[in-house]
């Protein structure tokens, strides 16, 4: 239910965590292989044959990419490390997003886990940077040591670039861990951090709009979406961390459907369709067995289900089991249950109070909640 702000194609899997492309990395990563070949390599190399300026543009592009991986999945190793549910990582053009979910382990774990991509960037570059050194002592000064060099310098700008003190760029994250343990108050360093990062956006912008002015076509168009983006993700960062502050006020008896309508998990899917949902209305049932809650269905997932195999599929067969729905307690703050709220039922919750199901809560109760009590 939070939406990344960055949409992207997949790539596939590294280390389990499935890494995705934003266009405007490939608009990058051509835009780079381009300039190289055509422009920069041939104008301070001259006299290699053009295949050689294509190859070696290309490859630097491609590198550039494998570091941007690197950046992200060392996030994405130390999260997974303390706690986190990493489910998504995002790449565009100042290097990645991760889409970490889970409660967070305080503010030492995400000082870590934040500083170590522009560390990784920082040694990718310092490694890159010191082969071309090497090649350099050793009379090799060309094509190759020049496009090293290039790279290296890319990978410390990443770095630097990432420690921005703007979320969600890796420098707001570890300001804000710093704020949070420095006041104890993890809210007014968000806001602080959304605060500081409306300020660099609006900077940012002005910036490219400076250098538009000046000439400077491509870098300036290139600022300013980069400022655009800042001013976006502290928006959105204000939004959830005001939202975040009213639920904590909320319990979830507050929010919750009592007594939801349940379901025994051996009826048929076709049964189920005749004789609950038209009466009832509701969009989730529990099945439960002897009073115990064992699997949660919704609407969707029996939808599914063709008609022709309606009879002859049990609810238990299409429903979310046990161990993969999130169970919480009447008196639980909403904003400790929404970090815990998973897919598997669609972001849905079974309240259970003395060993007994007592009612059920769906993300959309909860998104209702925050527009009824938004100041
Ligand atoms: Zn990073």
């Amino acid at each position: 239910m939070r939406r990344s702000l960055i949409a992207g194609a997949g790539l596939g899997r590294i280390a389990g965590v499935p890494i995705g492309v934003n266009w405007s990395v490939l608009v990058l990563a051509l835009l780079i292989a381009g300039a190289l070949s055509e422009g920069t390599l041939p104008d301070t190399y001259p006299g290699y044959p053009n295949w050689a300026y294509d190859l070696t543009g290309v490859l630097a592009a491609v590198i550039f990419l494998v570091g941007l991986v690197a950046h992200e999945l060392s996030h994405a190793i130390v999260a997974n490390r303390n706690g986190f549910e990493v489910r998504r990582i995002t790449l565009w053009m100042l290097g990645g997003v991760a889409d970490v979910r889970g409660v967070s382990p305080g503010p030492g774990a995400e000082a870590r886990i934040f500083a170590v991509g522009p560390l990784v960037s920082l040694l990718v570059g310092a490694f890159v940077g010191g082969v071309a050194a090497v090649l350099a002592l050793a009379g090799l000064t060309g094509l190759v040591t020049g496009v090293l060099t290039w790279l290296a310098v890319v990978h410390l700008a990443i770095a630097a670039l990432n420690l921005l003190p703007a979320a969600p760029l890796d420098g707001g994250r570890i300001l804000r861990a710093a704020l949070w343990r420095w006041r104890g108050d993890r809210t007014q360093a968000n806001l602080t951090v959304a605060w500081v990062g409306r300020g660099l956006g609006t900077a940012v912008i002005a910036l490219g709009l400076v250098a538009l002015v000046r000439g400077s076509g491509l870098g300036a168009v290139w600022l300013a979406l980069l400022g655009w983006f800042m001013l976006a993700a502290a928006s959105t960062e204000e939004y959830r961390t005001n939202a975040l502050e009213t639920l904590s006020e909320v319990p979830v008896r507050e929010v919750m459907t009592a007594q939801p309508q349940t379901v025994p998990p051996d009826a048929s899917v076709a049964d189920f369709l005749d004789h609950y949902v038209i009466r009832r209305g509701h969009n989730a049932f529990p099945l439960t067995e002897d009073g115990q809650p064992v699997a949660l269905v919704t609407l969707d997932r029996v939808r599914q289900v063709p008609p022709e195999r309606r009879g002859d599929t049990t609810m238990r067969q299409v429903a979310c089991p046990r161990d993969q729905f999130t169970f919480t307690t009447p008196d639980e703050p909403v904003s400790d249950l929404l970090p815990r709220l998973n897919g598997c039922a669609e972001g849905r919750a079974l309240v259970m109070s003395d060993g007994h199901l007592v009612g059920i809560v769906s993300s959309r109760d909860i998104s209702r909640t925050i527009q009824r009590r938004a100041p």
